[in-house]
C-alpha cells in the first residue's frame, strides 16, 4: 500500500447538479498507472460511452497529477489535461506546467474529474476539501489574463492558481485552448471541452503537503537527480538561459525547421530572424514552473514598431515555428504578439499558425482568393494578415469560422485538392519537426495516440545526438519502431506521469530514467516498483489509448502522414533529398505493431493485453 506521494484523493465534480464528492485513489490505480495521464486515459476508457461527441455533456475533462507533485522534488509540477478530443475525437491530453499542478496537489487531489454541464457560465473554486460553485456571468468573453486576475480579487486570495479558458474555448472553437498563468495544455481543443460544459475556470488553493513515506531513500533519489542537473553542460549554462528557441538553431541546421506549410524545409535564410541571437535581444525575465530550478521560459518585451509593448513568457520553439516558419513570418515582434494574443484569446498557437500556414499556401496557389479570406491578403509572410486572422478564429468571425477547425475539417471544407496541404495526424496539426529528415520522430507523429504530437514521444536521439537507450542514424528506417516504443512508454510513465517536465529528459536526465523514477517515486510512496515495472506501466498506458482510439474507429490507415511527406522530398539544407515513402512508413509501422506485440492491422493481441493485466479489455 502506498503511504505517501499520492493525496490518495479523486474529487468528482458534477456540473449538472453542482455537487462533488471525493474518492479514493486505490492501490490498484496507483501500480498500474503511476499518476497524471495514466490516472486520465484509465478513467475515460472505462467511464466513457464509445461514440460520445467530445462537446456532450456526458464526456468529461479530467484534470491530474502525479506522486511526485508537489513533493519538492525538481520540476515535477506537471499536469495532464484529458478529454475526448473535439479536434481529433481520439483520446485527447495536453499537457501544462506553472503553478497550478502543485497548488491543486497541495488542495489535495491526484485528480479532478468534470462531468456534466453547468446551466450557467460558472467557476468552481477549491480550497482543501471546500468545493464550490460561483457565477462567471461577468467572466462572459473575458480573455484569460484578466480571467484569472478577477478571479482572485473576488476569492480574496491572490494565493489561488486558475486555470481557464478564453473567448475561443466559450464559443467551442475546436482548437481552444487551457491556460494558467500564461501556460497552456495548448493542443487537442480541450479548451471547446471546457466551453461546452460552461466552465469558464477551476481556482484551487492549499497548504496541504503529500507525505513521505521512506524519507532516507527519497533523499537520496531526490540528491542524486539534483546532482545530475548540477553536472548537466547545458541544462543551466545553456537551456535555462535561452530556453526552447535553442532548438530553432539546432533544426535549421539539421534542416528539419519545417518553412512555409513544409514546403520550403531547408531554406534556412527565411527564418535567421527565428534564432537564438535575434530572441536573446529581447529578453527581459524568466519565468519558472513550481518547484523548478530551471526556469526555462524566457519572457520577452517588444519595445517598438507596431507591437511594441507586447510581452510573451516566450515564443516557445513550436510558437516560432507555427506563427513565424509555418506561415513564413520573419518579424519576431509579430510572432511575440501573435503568442500573447492566441493566450488571451485561449487559442492553441500550433494549431492557430499552421492551420493559416495551409490557408497561405492555398491563397498562393489560387486555390482561395481573397473573396473567400473576406478581404484578408493571406500571403506567406504577411504578418498583419496573420494577427488578424488569429483575432477571427477566436471569435469564428467569417473564414474565421473555417479556419478554426483546424486544418483537416477546414481542408474538408475548402475541397478543391486542399487536402494534398493539410499537414496534420489524425487531425492534429504538425509540429516543427520536418521528420522526412528524422524517421523516428515522423513514427511518433504518425503512431503517438493524440495524434501528429512530438511530445509523446519525442525522439532526443535523433535531434540531440543522445545515445540512450543506443545511437541512432537519424535518416535510418530500420529500427525505428524499436525505438519509437521505447520513446513513448519511458517518456509516458517517466514525464507524463510522475511526472518529470519533459525537457529534462531531451537532456538525457535523469538517466536511467525508469529507474530514477522508480527511486523517487519509491521515496515518497513507499511502493517498490523496479526500472522494468516503471517501464511496463508507460506500455500499459499506451495500449489502453490505444484501445480507447480502436473503438473510436481508428485503424492503421490513420497510422500515417500528409501525402506531402511521402512524395516530395525536402529540396534544400542538411536534409535535401529525405523524404518518408509509404514503403518506408510501412516497414516502420511492421517493425513499430511487432515490438508493441500488436497485430498486423495494429490492434493490442490477446497475449500482449494478458501480459499487460487487461484480458479484461480483449474485445476479440
Ligand atoms: S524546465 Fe521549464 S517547463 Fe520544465 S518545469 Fe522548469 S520552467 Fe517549467
Amino acid at each position: 500500500m502506498y503511504s505517501g506521494g499520492y493525496m490518495g484523493k479523486i474529487l468528482r465534480i458534477d456540473l449538472s447538479n453542482q455537487s462533488a464528492k471525493e474518492e479514493v485513489v486505490s492501490e490498484e490505480l496507483a501500480r498500474n498507472y503511476l499518476g497524471g495521464v495514466g490516472f486520465a486515459i484509465k478513467y475515460l476508457y472505462d467511464e466513457l460511452r464509445p461514440g460520445i461527441s467530445a462537446l456532450d455533456k456526458d464526456n468529461k475533462l479530467i484534470f491530474a497529477v502525479g506522486p511526485l507533485t508537489a513533493t519538492g522534488v525538481s520540476c515535477t509540477s506537471r499536469m495532464a489535461v484529458a478529454s475526448k478530443s473535439p479536434l481529433t475525437n481520439a483520446m485527447g491530453a495536453a499537457f501544462a506546467g506553472g503553478y497550478f499542478p502543485a497548488e491543486m496537489k497541495r488542495a489535495g487531489y491526484d485528480m479532478i474529474i468534470i462531468e456534466g454541464k453547468a446551466e450557467k457560465p460558472t467557476y468552481v473554486a477549491i480550497k482543501e476539501g471546500d468545493v464550490r460553485f460561483r457565477s462567471a456571468e461577468k467572466l462572459k468573453g473575458m480573455i484569460t489574463t484578466d480571467t484569472q486576475l478577477f478571479i482572485k480579487e473576488e476569492l480574496k486570495d491572490h494565493n489561488y492558481r486558475v486555470a481557464c479558458i478564453g473567448p475561443a474555448g466559450e464559443g467551442l472553437v475546436p482548437i481552444a485552448c487551457i491556460i494558467n498563468e500564461r501556460r497552456a495544455a495548448g493542443r487537442k481543443g480541450l479548451g471547446a471541452v471546457m466551453g461546452s460544459k460552461n466552465l469558464k475556470a477551476i481556482a484551487v488553493r492549499g497548504v496541504k503537503k503529500p507525505a513521505i513515506a521512506d524519507a532516507a531513500k527519497f533523499k537520496e533519489a531526490r540528491q542524486a537527480m539534483n546532482w545530475a542537473m548540477k553536472e548537466s553542460d547545458v541544462l543551466y549554462p545553456k537551456f535555462s538561459k535561452a530556453g526552447t528557441p535553442m532548438v530553432v538553431d539546432k533544426t535549421s541546421e539539421m534542416g528539419i525547421y519545417s518553412i512555409k506549410n513544409w514546403s520550403a524545409t531547408g531554406e534556412i535564410d527565411l527564418v535567421k530572424e527565428h534564432g537564438l541571437d535575434a530572441q536573446d535581444a529581447m529578453i527581459i525575465n524568466k519565468a519558472y514552473c513550481a518547484d523548478c530550478p530551471v526556469g526555462c521560459s524566457q519572457v520577452k518585451l517588444v519595445n517598438e514598431g507596431p507591437f511594441a509593448g507586447f510581452l510573451s513568457e516566450g515564443p516557445e520553439f513550436e510558437t516560432t515555428y507555427s506563427l513565424g516558419s509555418a506561415v513564413g513570418v520573419t518579424y519576431l515582434p509579430a510572432i511575440i504578439a501573435g503568442d500573447r494574443i492566441c493566450d488571451e484569446y485561449g487559442i492553441d498557437t500550433m494549431s492557430a499558425g499552421v492551420t493559416i500556414g495551409f490557408a497561405m499556401e492555398l491563397y498562393e496557389r489560387g486555390i482561395l482568393t481573397k473573396q473567400d479570406t473576406d478581404g484578408l491578403e493571406l500571403k506567406f509572410g504577411n504578418y498583419e494578415a496573420m494577427i488578424e486572422m488569429l483575432r477571427r478564429i477566436a471569435y469564428k468571425e467569417g473564414f474565421g469560422a473555417i479556419l478554426c477547425q483546424g486544418t483537416k475539417k477546414a481542408a474538408e471544407i475548402i475541397g478543391k485538392g486542399s487536402e494534398k496541404y493539410a499537414m496534420h495526424i489524425k487531425g492534429l496539426e504538425l509540429p516543427a519537426y520536418d521528420v522526412r529528415g528524422a524517421k523516428a520522430h515522423g513514427l511518433n507523429y504518425a503512431t503517438a495516440y493524440t495524434g501528429a504530437d512530438h511530445n509523446r514521444g519525442y525522439a532526443f536521439q535523433e535531434i540531440f545526438g543522445i545515445s540512450i537507450p543506443e545511437e541512432v542514424d537519424r535518416f535510418a528506417i530500420k529500427g525505428k519502431g524499436k525505438l519509437t516504443k521505447w520513446n513513448q512508454d519511458v517518456r509516458c510513465v517517466v514525464c507524463d506521469c510522475s511526472p518529470i517536465c519533459a525537457f529534462l529528459l531531451d537532456m538525457g536526465l535523469p538517466e536511467p530514467f525508469c529507474q530514477c523514477a522508480a527511486d523517487l517515486v519509491a521515496g515518497a510512496t513507499g511502493m517498490s516498483l523496479t526500472e522494468g515495472e516503471v517501464q511496463q506501466i508507460g506500455e500499459r498506458i499506451n495500449n489502453v489509448a490505444r484501445l480507447f482510439n480502436g473503438r473510436e474507429g481508428f485503424t492503421r490507415k490513420d497510422d500515417t502522414f500528409p501525402e506531402r511527406l511521402m512524395t516530395e522530398p525536402i529540396k534544400a539544407g542538411a536534409s535535401a533529398g529525405q523524404l518518408i515513402s509509404q514503403a518506408d512508413l510501412d516497414e516502420m509501422l511492421d517493425e513499430y505493431y511487432a515490438a508493441r506485440g500488436w497485430d498486423k492491422d495494429g490492434n493490442p493481441t490477446p497475449a500482449k493485453l494478458k501480459e499487460l493485466g487487461l484480458a479484461m479489455h480483449n474485445r476479440r
